[in-house]
């Protein structure tokens, strides 16, 4: 037998009462986005539950794809059989004997949607828990925390058959909470910051300043693949390139050398927020952890701060590197994150950045500069792509066309 449909069921949206609808429809748009890398796989939402229907789809490489996509509580895959007292014996008998090891307790949990179906769930019960007794004599009913609980539900369409409750990422459907905007380096944090942003249902648009030709193609691609490795968690985001090089240009000219770190990122804090206000974001994400490099101290944080009021998220910040790395490797970016791509950080950055710089200072450097009119460049020079989850062949065979 083959699994017809993966029944989903909500996580914590359902506390949020009259907002459900329109949490619902986030979850369903966003597993769809996901599932867009299986063709024949068709999404439909109600009230309670999201069906996932294969269509003849392979069941495994989608149920990995449902684990990781944040506001679903749990799943389980379920057959469609038709609606006959013979047929639902025969193959409540099926799955018993496949699944069933000695020892092994079991009930028929029965559930009747459809009211004209000839037996209702306390004859279904019966009836289906004596056709497992005939096909495994020795097996015992357990009501309680039973080893195998199959779940019979008679629609109007069909009945459907169902055992395995698999957990799902938990988290709140991405999007629910607004709209982020996401400062991604090529590091290792940034992407991590993100998936964080992600799990508590922040939509997020991915910002890389680059720097060419002092950055190569080699690190645009690094944040591209990035970004793509992040959809698996809720379905497409989109990339914002920002031309960088005649601002990095411009500090180097303008600055002394112990202030360039510093006022680089107070250049992309307020280039990400102008980006942020043209596209309706609300807040702003980056991937800072505190004390892990000289320029990640409180008072460089203040003096970078100090360009915006909009509240900027910083969900690594009490991470320990190697938190982070466990994180990074498990949502799989940490293989790209280590590839050798210059970031336009590293080119230009000091060997000593000041670790105590002073707002003061910082505004005085800037006022030899037109910040207003290279800021405003620069987000006019913006290039967005959508990016979409991508399928593991495709994947495969993009690294061989990067080896080539
Ligand atoms: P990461 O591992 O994310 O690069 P990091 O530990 O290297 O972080 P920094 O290089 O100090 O830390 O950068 C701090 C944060 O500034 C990054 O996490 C990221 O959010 C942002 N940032 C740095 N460089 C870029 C860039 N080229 N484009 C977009 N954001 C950037
Ligand atoms: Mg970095």
């Amino acid at each position: 037998m083959q699994y017809s449909e993966i029944m989903v069921r909500y996580g914590e949206l359902s506390t949020k009462g009259k907002n459900r609808m329109r949490f619902i429809n986030k979850l369903k748009r966003n597993i769809q986005d996901v599932l867009s890398i299986y063709p024949s796989v068709k999404v439909t939402a109600d009230r309670d539950r999201c069906h996932v229907f294969l269509n003849g789809q392979d069941y495994a490489p989608v149920a990995e794809s449902l684990k990781q996509i944040f506001g679903i509580q749990a799943f389980s895959p379920s057959y469609k059989v038709e609606k006959d007292v013979s047929v639902l014996k025969d193959s409540v008998q099926k799955i018993m004997t496949s699944i069933y090891q000695e020892g092994m307790t079991f009930k028929i949990t029965a559930k009747r949607s459809d009211h004209n179906f000839e037996l209702d769930s306390r004859d279904l019960n019966l009836t289906l828990g004596d056709a497992v007794f005939d096909a495994i004599p020795h097996v015992k009913v357990q009501m309680k925390n039973p080893d195998i609980n199959l779940k019979v539900e008679i629609r109007d369409e069909a009945a459907y058959l169902s055992y395995e409750n698999i957990k799902g990422a938990g988290g709140l459907p991405v999007g629910t909470s607004g709209k982020g905007m996401l400062m991604l380096s090529g590091g290792i944090d940034s992407p991590v910051a993100g998936y964080l942003a992600l799990k508590r249902g922040v939509d997020i648009e991915a910002v890389h300043f680059a720097s060419p030709p002092y950055t190569s193609p080699g690190a645009l691609k690094k944040a591209h693949d990035l970004t793509r490795k992040l959809t698996k968690f809720g379905g497409n985001i989109q990339f914002i390139e920002v031309p960088f090089t005649e601002i990095q240009e411009e500090i180097k000219d303008k600055a002394p050398e112990a202030y360039l770190m510093t006022l680089t990122r107070r250049f992309m804090m307020r280039i990400t927020d102008a980006i942020r206000e043209e596209r309706g974001g609300l807040v702003i994400v980056n991937g800072e952890s505190l004390g892990q490099v000289a320029s990640q101290t409180l008072e460089s944080m203040q003096a970078i701060n100090a360009v915006t009021t909009t509240p900027v998220i910083r969900p690594v910040i009490t991470m320990d590197k190697l938190e982070i790395i466990d994180l990074a490797q498990k949502i799989d970016t940490f293989d790209i994150s280590i590839q050798p791509f210059e970031d336009c950080c590293t080119i230009f950055a000091p060997d000593r950045p000041k670790t105590n710089p002073k707002i003061k200072n910082a505004e005085q450097y800037e006022a030899r500069m037109d910040v207003e009119g290279l800021v405003a460049r620069a987000v006019s020079g913006i290039i967005v792509t959508e990016i979409t989850p991508q399928a593991e062949q495709d994947e495969v065979s993009d690294l061989i066309e990067d080896l080539l």
